[in-house]
C-alpha cells in the first residue's frame, strides 16, 4: 500500500508560476534536507501524519478542481512522491510539482509540469543546486529563482545567460526585496523574465494551509 507523509492537503489559489490565480488543491508533503533563510515553510519540515494514497484521494475528490499542486517542503525528499505523481496522472489529474533544485528531477512523470527553483546566494543553500536537473527541463517547466539582495539578483541574471535559461520566474523575498525594485531592475536591464508576487501572500498574508 503507497503511504505519504502530509502536512496538508488545501484548496487555494496558485500563488506561484504559470497558474497562478487558479484554484488548486495543494498537497503538501513533510520534510526537507535544505534551510533556506527566507523559507516560509517551516511548519512543513517535520510531521508524522500518514496517508495512503486512498486517503489522499478522498479528501481531493472533495474539492472542485483537478488541479494538483505538490509541493513541501522538498517534495521529492520521499521516493514515494513519484508515484503520487504517477498515480495521480493516471487519473487525469492535472499535476504541477514546486521543488528545490537540489534533488533529482530526472524522473518524475514527464506529464507533470515542474516549478524548479535555482537557489541564489542570499538563501545560503546555493551549492545545493543540482545543475544536472537543467538537462532534465521540459519547454514548458519553470526556474524560479528568489531575490533578497543585489548580489541574489546579479547572480540570477548571470546565471540565465550562462545557460540560456527560459521560463524563468523572479520573486522577490517577501516584507525583505522590493518587489518595486525587481520590477525595475528587470526592465532596466532588458530582462525576458517573470516577475512573480506571491499571489496567496498578497491575499492571506503569511498562513498555512492557503
Ligand atoms: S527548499 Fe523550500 S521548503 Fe526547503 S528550506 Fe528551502 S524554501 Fe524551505
Amino acid at each position: 500500500v503507497l503511504k505519504f507523509n502530509i502536512s496538508e492537503i488545501f484548496y487555494s489559489l496558485q500563488g506561484e508560476a504559470t497558474f497562478s490565480g487558479l484554484p488548486t488543491v495543494f498537497i503538501r508533503l513533510v520534510g526537507c534536507p535544505l534551510r533556506c533563510s527566507y523559507c516560509d515553510s517551516e511548519y512543513a519540515f517535520y510531521g508524522n501524519n500518514i496517508l495512503s494514497f486512498e486517503q489522499i484521494l478522498t479528501t481531493i475528490n472533495n474539492y472542485p478542481s483537478k488541479r494538483v499542486c505538490i509541493t513541501g517542503g522538498e517534495p521529492l525528499a520521499h521516493n514515494s512522491c513519484l508515484k503520487l505523481i504517477d498515480e495521480l496522472i493516471k487519473l487525469n489529474f492535472e499535476v504541477s510539482i514546486e521543488t528545490s533544485g537540489a534533488l533529482d528531477i530526472q524522473n518524475i512523470n514527464p506529464k507533470c509540469h515542474i516549478v524548479m527553483d535555482i537557489k541564489t546566494p542570499s538563501s545560503n543553500e546555493v551549492d545545493k543546486n543540482l545543475l544536472a536537473n537543467l538537462n532534465y527541463l521540459k519547454p514548458n517547466d519553470e526556474v524560479k529563482f528568489v531575490i533578497g539582495t543585489i548580489d541574489d539578483f546579479n547572480f540570477s541574471w548571470d546565471f540565465i545567460s550562462k545557460y540560456q535559461l527560459k521560463n524563468v520566474l523572479f520573486s522577490p523575498v517577501a516584507d525583505v526585496f522590493s518587489p518595486t525594485k525587481l520590477a525595475d531592475l528587470i526592465l532596466k536591464n532588458s530582462l525576458n523574465v517573470r516577475l512573480q508576487l506571491q499571489l496567496h501572500k498578497i491575499l492571506w498574508g503569511n498562513k498555512s494551509g492557503v
